[in-house]
């Protein structure tokens, strides 16, 4: 394919300090860029360059674009358009916000309920009686912030075909698949598709990043390639499981693609999530006799393997609670090569057993995990010590994950988007386990990304050779104690600023 328009000719970055994770030091640089790429990095501020335009960014500091190794950045940017109910404190509130928005279209579907930010009202009060109060016609769709679990009233459960499961029709509850595939029911126009990209890659580009590995189904990989000339972040793109087949008859291979839009895998799920108590637990949920569920029959999930493995297709695996993640590498122990060649990955593993953590070194298997999640949900009194009760301080242990030797890659999941807030929570990890220095945090939020991808000689470092995919922040983040207060002052993509902020104080010459 042709290169973009926007990937101009040659220019220089002056006057910049380098942040260098790996040496944990930062070095003051000068990067040349050519056609997207940085051509050569030189030590020291003031080169002197005479024949191509320079940017002389007066010591700001500047590191590798932040690689977000799990979104779902078409599904935010519908979100972006529809009622969000994130910000609400009160059951009451989110009744109020639909309220408001019936009659604005065929239905109102709201996105981002969670009831552990409510300080009125709960979650037993929430049923389709409830939303029946609000409107008996126009169909009310309300989709946890998890996005495995929703809400409807009567006129939207109407139009859930009898055969989706798991639909708990008296209460109007939905889970797992048909929670997270109600854009397949209220079909989503084009045009809101076309918004989506922009609205939620322009989000992503502010918060730094600029690459991410996207979970899409055809439709919405469709409209980024339609996109393509106006996209300012890379996509890696793993299509969910029902288009594995597909996928593979028409010959596709993780990589097919280029550095604006790729094919990388398939994605499968094996459990659902802790805050709807269906991630798959060993021991029961707390004050429960239930341990979640296992979604898929195992043998399904080794035909997946194995054609993966035949057809070269990357798989991105879900799984959450311990005892999914058990099951799913016996299959995988049992059917992939050695050493990994594929760099299969699986995604959250919240709950790790010690001999799974083993196992994931002993194969090289991608651990693809969430430190936003830490932040939110895994303090003293929040959601996961409620779900799981004392076992929520063994969970999401980075930091020993690491030094056991096993790939630790670091997303959002979207929940929410925002590299900084994700490393915040690494490094304020309640427990030791899993709190990391700030350096290694951000390295799992740059490099490591990569080689999820194959990118690892192509994006994560500020080296010769590399994308020219940057970030500049106001202050030297490794010192930095406050990460989520440093500004985020510029971000390149392709060799060009995508976004530059009002506090970007930079001089062309
Ligand atoms: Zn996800």
């Amino acid at each position: 394919m042709a290169d973009r328009p926007t990937e101009s000719q040659a220019s220089a970055l002056i006057n910049a300090n380098c942040v260098d994770f790996a040496r944990r030091r930062i070095e003051p640089c000068t990067l040349f860029i050519e056609r997207g790429v940085i051509v050569k990095k030189m030590d020291g501020r003031n080169c002197r360059i005479r024949s191509i335009p320079t940017v002389d960014l007066g010591g700001q500091y500047v590191i590798p674009g932040f690689i977000d190794g799990h979104t779902h950045l078409v599904p935010e940017g519908i979100g972006m358009q529809r009622l969000d109910l994130g910000r609400c404190r009160s059951l009451d509130k989110c009744f109020q916000k639909i309220t408001a928005n019936i009659g604005k279209s065929e239905f109102v579907f709201a996105s981002s309920w969670d009831e552990t930010t409510w300080r009125r009202g709960r979650v037993t009060e929430l049923d389709r009686t409830a939303l029946d109060r609000l409107s008996t016609t126009t169909p009310i769709i309300m989709r946890r912030v998890c996005g495995h679990c929703a809400v409807v009233n009567t006129a939207a459960l109407r139009r859930i075909p009898d055969h989706w499961k798991i639909v708990d029709r008296k209460r109007g509850y939905l889970y797992e698949n048909v929670a997270l595939n109600l854009n397949e029911i209220f079909v989503p126009g084009e045009d809101m598709l076309v918004k989506a990209v922009r609205l939620a890659t322009t989000k992503a580009l502010r918060l730094g990043i600029t690459s991410v590995h996207e979970i899409s189904q055809p439709r919405y990989l469709r409209v980024l390639q339609k996109e393509r000339n106006r996209l300012n972040v890379r996509f890696s793109v793993y299509l969910t499981e029902k288009h594995h087949e597909h996928a593979v008859q028409t010959g596709l291979r993780s990589g097919f693609g280029d550095d604006w839009i790729r094919f990388a895998g398939t994605k499968v799920f094996i459990d659902g999530s802790l805050g709807a108590r269906t991630a798959a637990l060993a021991r029961p949920y707390a004050g429960s006799r239930m341990r979640g569920n296992i979604l898929m029959p195992m043998s399904r999930l080794r035909r997946i393997v194995r054609s993966a493995e035949d057809c070269g297709v990357q798989l991105m695996i879900h799984s959450i609670g311990d005892r999914a993640t058990e099951a799913t590498l016996q299959v995988l122990k049992d059917n992939i090569a050695r050493q990994n060649q594929l760099r299969h990955r699986l995604e959250h593993l919240e709950l790790l057993s010690r001999e799974a953590i083993d196992d994931l070194r002993r194969f090289n298997i991608i651990a693809s995990m969430q430190p936003n999640f830490v932040r939110r949900w895994q303090h003293q009194g929040s959601l996961y010590e409620k779900v799981i009760g004392e076992r929520y301080l063994g969970m999401n242990c980075f930091r020993s994950i690491l030094e056991s030797g096993v790939r630790v890659v670091f997303g959002s999941d979207c929940m929410p988007l925002g590299p900084l807030y994700g490393i915040e929570g690494a490094v304020l990890h309640p427990s030791s386990c899993g709190r990391l220095d700030t350096a290694t945090a951000f390295r799992l939020y740059t490099e490591a990304g990569a080689y999820a991808t194959f990118d690892e000689t192509r994006k994560g470092k500020l080296q010769a050779g590399y994308l020219a995919d940057l970030v500049v922040l106001d202050k030297n983040p490794l010192e930095e104690k406050n990460l989520t207060g440093l500004k985020i002052n510029a971000v390149m993509v392709g060799g060009e600023f995508g976004y530059v902020g009002g506090t970007f104080a930079a001089r062309k010459k």
